[in-house]
């Protein structure tokens, strides 16, 4: 017998499945650190944000388990009540410090701080607060903002104009104002102008909010984000899943504002703290990151040799200049048929497809690592070849 909602569910899978947009779960393992299908057989890894390998670095893996030994599998509460620890603290004043900024505070995961942090600063102060979020900032911030429940208003992706033009029609307006960017953008690989953005929130007395997922680690002096270039961003917020190897996220920013979090952020009040293994991992990760530039200069050239040999075959990589390189294929059939052939070659580059992309930019997705070697590349280009 199956309920009324199963049988609307199915209805509705069905009509994912025949628009090509079904999406499935697949099974992967890392046996010594390589990837390997269901079935065993190792594939040459384009689709993880494990940027710099640390997921399988020696001392992370020991940091992990020595701590998860010493202080317990979990932490047994949330932050608030007995979650924190020393070994908490003291990993925040690390990426504090990491991030040249006054203070940070972890979070379970990056999309639990973005639709949470969002939220909490859209409520501080007198008055509404004005949103400004760019067109691709990631499902979480679009979370947050619909969670503010406050005004958003969306710039073209990259137009600082259409932005400024939102800026100055709000002008005179009663409120606080908040710009929403992240500094490399998920699906397209491409960068914010930051210095930009700080001139314009600067002039228009808004708040800046960045959000480094992709950036932490690759990018900037020593890894430390793009925001560290620049100084003077408001709020940053990063991932520690992707390019850091471990998991959770933070926000880094002034001592206020870490403060205020702590006391009315339900994302960071409500939820059990992360626990010693993790911490752990990310403790190893932040004494690794700074010293990783050979790491950063081969996965900037692994990126630097895909978008060639892409735009000889003509393909558009949408601008991308970091190491996550799109390369557009129209259609969610002919994305998913690119990704299969790329996967009889040995290589896993997953297809995007809406409603993460929009319709008609579904693509391959490239995700490189520095662990990428001249072999696994050749094979990689190779098999574009045969694209
Ligand atoms: C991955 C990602 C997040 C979410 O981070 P998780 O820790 O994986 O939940 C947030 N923002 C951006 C831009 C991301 O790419």
């Amino acid at each position: 017998m199956h309920s009324t909602l199963d049988i609307l569910l199915q209805q509705q899978l069905a009509a994912l499945d025949a628009a090509h947009r079904r999406r499935r779960l697949r099974p992967f393992s890392w046996v010594d650190g390589r990837l390997r299908d269901a079935g065993g057989r190792v594939l040459i890894d384009a689709s993880s944000n494990d940027y710099l390998g640390l997921s399988q670095h020696p001392l992370v893996k020991a940091r992990a388990a020595e701590w998860a030994e010493r202080h317990g599998a979990g932490a047994p509460a949330s932050r608030l009540v007995t979650g924190t620890r020393d070994i908490t603290l003291a990993v925040e004043e690390k990426l504090a410090a990491f991030k040249g900024c006054e203070a940070a505070l972890l979070f379970s995961s990056g999309f639990q701080a973005n639709a949470t942090v969002i939220p909490s600063l859209a409520r501080v102060g007198a008055g509404e607060t004005a949103i400004f979020s760019d067109a691709l900032n990631h499902a979480s911030i679009v979370h947050g903002c619909r969670a503010a429940r406050a005004q958003t208003q969306v710039f073209r992706h990259n137009d600082l104009d259409h932005l400024e033009d939102m800026l100055r029609r709000h002008a005179g307006k009663p409120g606080r104002r908040l710009i929403l960017t992240e500094s490399v953008f998920s699906m397209d690989g491409d960068r914010a102008d930051l210095p930009a953005l700080l001139q314009l929130a600067e002039r228009h007395g808004a708040a800046l909010y960045v959000d480094e997922a992709h950036a932490s680690g690759v990018l900037g002096p020593q890894g430390r984000g793009l925001a560290a270039e620049c100084g003077g961003v408001d709020i940053v917020m990063g991932t520690l899943g992707k390019a850091f190897g471990a998991f959770g996220a933070y926000v880094a920013g002034s001592r206020a504002l870490i403060d205020w979090l702590v006391n009315c952020c339900p994302g960071f009040i409500y939820t059990t703290a992360l626990p010693p293994a993790v911490l752990g991992a990310v403790d190893a990760t932040l004494d690794l990151v700074p010293g990783m530039e050979r790491e950063r200069v081969q996965l900037a050239q692994n990126s630097q040799r895909l978008r060639d040999a892409l735009a000889l075959r003509n393909y558009d990589t949408l601008g991308s200049t970091t190491q996550i390189v799109p390369a557009v294929i129209g259609s969610e059939a002919d994305a998913l048929a690119a990704a299969r052939r790329l996967e009889d070659a040995g290589i896993l580059a997953v297809a995007i497809r809406p409603p993460t992309v929009a319709a008609g930019t579904s693509r391959l997705r490239f995700a490189l690592g520095s662990h990428l070697d001249d072999e696994a590349m050749a094979r990689l280009l190779a098999a574009l070849s045969d694209l």
